[in-house]
């Protein structure tokens, strides 16, 4: 577990586990240790899910969900059904989504564990997807919005409404813990050496991304300063990076479609 030291104005223990779902998906739990309660953030598979809080004694109270798709919510009916949890979710997508008991829009603060968490619309990926901002605890999940070193496919959205979402979790706190939904950072990092060869800080993230899947750990959470300095995502709108692609003088949007499209084809 990774227990957030951040020196927010919280008193609460909080303790957030990034639990490996399926091929390649992560689920996050949040447990307050004060009161024992713990919340989810998407639910790929219940089986590790429920092994994860099986071990630590938990029960689950909250799952928020994030998108609507299979690997983002298979787990959910299972896991309500044996731990009575309350399951939150974006109501632009309560038609696709698991039954909400609280359906959340752009804007919204709700509770979780005690703290405040802001609902941040990303559509891009899907229409409809959200990010969870908890400021007090120096933590967003992204799950396939902004992702480490990359950010989702663009199944729904235009590459307009992905840039705007990017950049609405880029103007978050630079030392906000990213929280995203897969393990595609080695790839996302040989790609994106391709867009800027020459970024320094890039090449050292590649090489610590290796060294971490070479002891079979996780590459998330990330820190949102070092996804500014090295994912080629959010930094579309750089000089540099425009240049770098032969795109000097070219939109932010119409550099960061052709980024994807370049991802799409690698
Ligand atoms: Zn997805
Ligand atoms: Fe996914």
């Amino acid at each position: 577990g990774h227990t957030i030291t951040s020196d927010c104005d919280i008193t609460m223990p909080l303790e957030l586990v990034t639990l490996p779902c399926l091929a390649d998906n992560y689920a996050y739990l949040l447990h307050n240790a004060e009161t024992g309660q713990t919340a989810l953030i998407d639910a790929p598979d219940a089986a590790p899910i429920r092994a994860a809080l099986a071990e630590r004694g938990w029960g689950l109270e909250l799952i928020l969900l994030t998108h609507h798709h299979p690997d983002h919510i298979d787990g959910v009916e299972p896991l309500r059904e044996a731990f009575g949890a309350k399951v939150v979710g974006a109501a632009a997508d309560a038609h696709r989504l698991p039954k909400l008991d609280l359906a959340v829009q752009d804007g919204d603060v709700i509770d979780v564990l005690g703290l405040k968490a802001h609902v941040i619309d990303v559509s891009g990926h899907t229409l409809g997807h959200i990010a969870l901002h908890l400021p007090e605890i120096g933590t967003v999940f992204t799950a396939d919005s902004l992702m480490a070193l990359g950010c989702g496919r663009l199944f729904e959205g235009t590459p307009d409404q992905m840039w705007q979402s990017l950049c609405k979790l880029r103007a978050l706190p630079a030392d906000t813990l990213v929280c995203s939904g897969h393990e595609y950072t080695a790839s996302n990092a040989r790609f994106a050496l391709t867009v800027e060869p020459g970024n320094a800080a890039l090449s050292a993230r590649t090489k610590d991304i290796a060294a971490k899947r070479a002891r079979g750990e996780a590459t998330v959470p990330s820190l949102l300063s070092e996804e500014i300095a090295t994912n080629p995502f959010l930094r579309a709108d750089l000089p540099e990076v425009k240049a770098a692609i032969g795109m000097a003088g070219a939109s932010d949007v119409a550099v960061f479609a052709e980024i994807r499209g370049r991802k799409d084809r690698f």
